[in-house]
């Protein structure tokens, strides 16, 4: 009998990064925006990786919304 270990994870990279205006509603930090790359793996396999544009306080590293 086929027992399915599914071990999904998630790895996030930020590759890129450059100054934005505005501030953080949380702590008024300066905000940056951000290229981050998502890795999904199931059982320790890279499956598919996708992109992201987020914008992120450089200070407490909320995330204040995605472009
Ligand atoms: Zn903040």
């Amino acid at each position: 009998m086929f027992l399915g270990c599914l071990c999904v994870d998630e790895t996030r990279r930020v590759t890129r990064s450059k100054p934005a205006p505005g501030a953080c509603g949380a702590c008024n930090g300066g905000c940056s925006k951000v290229r981050v790359r998502r890795v999904h793996r199931v059982c320790f396999i890279p499956v598919w990786c996708s992109w992201n544009r987020e914008v992120i306080c450089t200070r407490c590293r909320a995330h204040l919304h995605e472009y």
